[in-house]
């Protein structure tokens, strides 16, 4: 919010830099603005458009886990808050097809189709590449089940679960149980759907169906007229349907939160075969995480399974310890060697339990893994465009003082492209990072403030 307000903040959102030319003190940036589609200076954000547009498809901010449509708000806080069209999806955008939904409803009159990239140039003298991280696919450990094995999710996934903007509205639930209570709805469609067809036979023979079938099955209608055999075929259809309605009403009905949870820390971290370090945020997201699924679930049992807890930093162990004394945590020092499915999705979680030396398996509810912190998939591409050099781990290179110096003068880093680390130390690093560009800005006179 007041990186949106601030005087000398021009936040360049939905861009992507192209071409740097030019060296500390007088970079010239060559920036590409994607088109939204709609007019970031009238869009309200009131949403009517979303509300109408009739493209449904999975929620990428909330990991697939919700529902989305084609003109969207990637997230409510995003800024600015304007909608966006996905092209690629939106109706309007496809060979042969027409919508417009959205413009016609938006009282703004922000939707612009024929909206196209802007590329500019800016005039700047220090550059800061903030460009984050991105997550471990856990399915590079198939042993784990991860997409294979429905309860075993990610942390993030996990967040979203607690999240009261979340898919569930901060309720955890299994997968396979979530699943069950979306698939309701559609069923209870294809139902009265069902039913309805036998309607019409009613009507025309003048008899329920009830009466017709069980007739029919005595034989008194075969041979005879071919819409008593249609008829026969839609009975039976339609009792299938209304069996399988009753049987998910049920399961619905008899689901509960997901109470048993483990984490498993270190997946794609601390392992010679994927990434050497230390994730560093992973066992601190873990414990905030279990100890929020106590607060929403009393009767929730946590366990967190990993070779030890990195609680480095001011005031974490006594964090660690709160979990395990307020929020009642199992930490289990382990290896974790394989996830199966048992009866009813249930996943059951092998391990070699490293304090006693024997092997244990623990069947839970939701399975979730704290996975691996790599740097963002654009890291290599931006290190081209800047002429800066990546380390070892693929994070971009920095002198061991000034610590956030690249490679090339005038070009800083700060936060998880750096190198894993949790909120406040990233923001130290940009404040840090933001005096080292101020000093370059400072050394070649083009420092500027709003007046
Ligand atoms: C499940 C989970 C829970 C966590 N919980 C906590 C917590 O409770 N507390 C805490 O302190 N930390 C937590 N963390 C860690 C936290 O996410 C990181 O510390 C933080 O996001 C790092 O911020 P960043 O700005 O460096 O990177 P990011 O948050 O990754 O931001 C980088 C941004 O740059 C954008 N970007 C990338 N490439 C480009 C490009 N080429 N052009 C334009 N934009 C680009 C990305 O889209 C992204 O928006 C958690 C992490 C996980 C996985
Ligand atoms: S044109 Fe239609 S499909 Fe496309 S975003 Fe607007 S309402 Fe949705
Ligand atoms: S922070 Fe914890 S879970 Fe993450 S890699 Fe380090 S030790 Fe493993």
């Amino acid at each position: 919010m007041d990186v949106g307000r601030h005087p000398n903040i021009n936040l360049l959102a939905y861009s992507e830099v192209e071409k740097v030319e030019g060296q500390a003190g007088d970079f010239r940036v060559t920036v590409r603005k994607k088109p939204r589609y709609v007019d970031e200076s009238k869009c309200t954000g009131c949403g009517a458009c979303a509300e109408k547009c009739p493209t449904v498809t999975s929620d990428e901010y909330n990991l697939g886990l919700g529902k989305a449509k084609a003109i969207y708000k990637y997230f409510a806080q995003g800024i600015p808050s304007a909608y966006t069209i996905d092209a690629t999806i939106c109706r309007n955008f496809q060979p042969g097809k027409k919508c417009g939904i959205c413009q016609k409803v938006c009282q703004a009159g922000a939707i612009d189709y024929k909206q196209e990239a802007k590329i500019f140039e800016l005039s700047v003298g220090a550059i800061i590449a903030a460009t984050g991280y991105d997550l471990f696919d856990a399915r590079r450990i198939p042993e784990y089940g991860y997409g294979r094995i429905r309860n075993v999710i990610t942390a993030l996934e996990f967040e979203r679960f607690l999240s009261a903007s979340g898919p569930t509205h901060g309720h955890v639930y299994r997968v396979t149980d979530l699943a069950a209570q979306e698939a309701l709805p559609e069923m209870e469609k294809v139902c009265q759907k069902a039913v309805k067809g036998l309607e019409r036979y009613e009507k025309q023979f003048s008899m329920t169906s009830d009466e017709f079938y069980g007739r029919y099955e005595s034989g008194e209608f075969k041979g005879g007229n071919e819409e008593y055999d249609k008829w026969a075929a839609a009975v039976v259809a339609a009792r299938k349907a209304t069996a399988e309605l009753e049987v998910l009403q049920k399961k619905v009905e008899s689901i509960e939160s997901a109470h048993r949870l483990a984490f498993i820390q270190c997946v794609g971290s601390r392992d010679i075969r994927f990434n050497k370090y230390c994730s560093g945020f992973c066992c601190m997201h873990a414990i905030k995480e279990a100890i929020i699924a106590r607060e929403h679930d009393r009767d929730a049992q946590v366990y967190i399974f990993g070779m030890d807890i990195r609680a480095v930093g001011k005031g974490f162990e006594e964090y660690r310890n709160r979990g395990a004394k307020e929020a009642g945590v199992h930490y289990i020092r382990s290896r974790v060697a394989e996830i199966t499915e048992g009866k009813n999705h249930t996943p059951i979680i092998w391990y070699e339990d490293t304090k006693e030396r024997v092997v244990r398996q623990m069947p839970v509810d939701l399975v979730i893994l704290s996975t691996a912190c790599q740097p963002s998939a654009s890291t290599r591409r931006v290190a081209e465009l800047l002429g800066i050099e990546l380390n070892e781990f693929g994070f971009y290179k920095t002198a061991s003082y000034p610590p956030l110096d690249t490679t090339r003068p005038g070009i800083f880093i700060c936060g998880c492209a750096h190198s894993p680390m949790d909120i406040p130390e990233s923001v130290a690093q940009a404040s840090s990072a933001a005096a080292r560009a101020a000093q370059v800005l400072a050394g070649s006179g083009t420092m500027r403030l709003a007046s």
